[in-house]
């Protein structure tokens, strides 16, 4: 079963993707983390990656797409996986098809988890700190009992300038998935929207569904 988790910063893709992993005892590939791994580790691949990903820009295809095919040859990626953060641009996706083909295998299904952008900035720029204590409180799942004062030590609450709503907007514009890429899915009746604006539960619940839909061969 290869399943793709497509959609926004902001929409709690990873989350789902984990939870669902986890449900069906499936494998997890997210190329976020394989990346962040590499840089961890230092390899040429971490450093070639890391000045990509401290401007929120995509790595290039080419080093993303060798990292991806190296990852599904090993022997756990055997039985499918579910892909979380790849593929980002249709080149990914043409060269995954590819990939799973000369495997015998193909995507299931593409689902893509959506939000209105209003929504992603309000979930996505309600953090603050407290630069004395170093608190970190969240507007709408963790707000401070008092606006912008830190609940321990009183400080006034300060927002990272990558939190900032004009810089998360320009944060979205760089990691929205292409219009050709959902198309391509879309061509081939695999795309299924799923709204993430609701509970997580209910968004894992219409996951779930979905892929019982397509592993079942009936038609969305
Ligand atoms: P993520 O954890 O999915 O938000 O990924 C973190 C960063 O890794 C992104 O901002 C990109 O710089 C890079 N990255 C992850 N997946 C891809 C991909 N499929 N294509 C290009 N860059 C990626």
């Amino acid at each position: 079963m290869n399943l793709i988790l497509l959609g926004p910063p902001g929409t709690g893709k990873g989350t789902q993707a984990k939870l669902i992993a986890d449900q069906l005892n499936a494998l997890h590939i997210a190329t976020g983390d394989l990346f962040r791994e590499a840089v961890k580790r230092g390899t040429e691949l971490g450093v070639r990656a890391k000045a990509y990903m401290d401007r929120g820009d995509l790595v290039p295809d080419e080093v993303t797409i060798s990292m991806l095919l190296e990852r599904i040859e090993q022997p756990d990626a055997q039985g499918g996986a579910i892909f979380d953060g790849f593929p980002r641009t249709l080149q990914q996706a043409r060269a995954l098809d590819e990939a799973l083909a000369a495997k015998g295998s193909e995507v299931d299904t593409a689902l893509h988890i959506t939000a209105p952008d209003d929504e992603i900035v309000r979930r996505l720029s309600g953090r603050w700190l407290c630069p004395s204590c170093g608190a970190i409180y969240h507007e709408q799942t963790h707000p401070p009992k008092q606006e912008r004062a830190c609940d321990k030590c009183g400080s006034e609450l300060h927002q990272r300038d990558d939190d900032r709503p004009d810089v998360v907007r320009a944060r979205l514009e760089k990691q929205r998935p292409p219009a050709e890429m959902l198309d391509y899915y879309r061509e081939r009746g695999k795309l299924v929207d799923i709204d993430g604006a609701r509970a997580p539960e209910e968004v894992t619940k219409d996951l779930l569904a979905a892929i019982e839909r397509a592993t079942a061969g009936v038609s969305n």
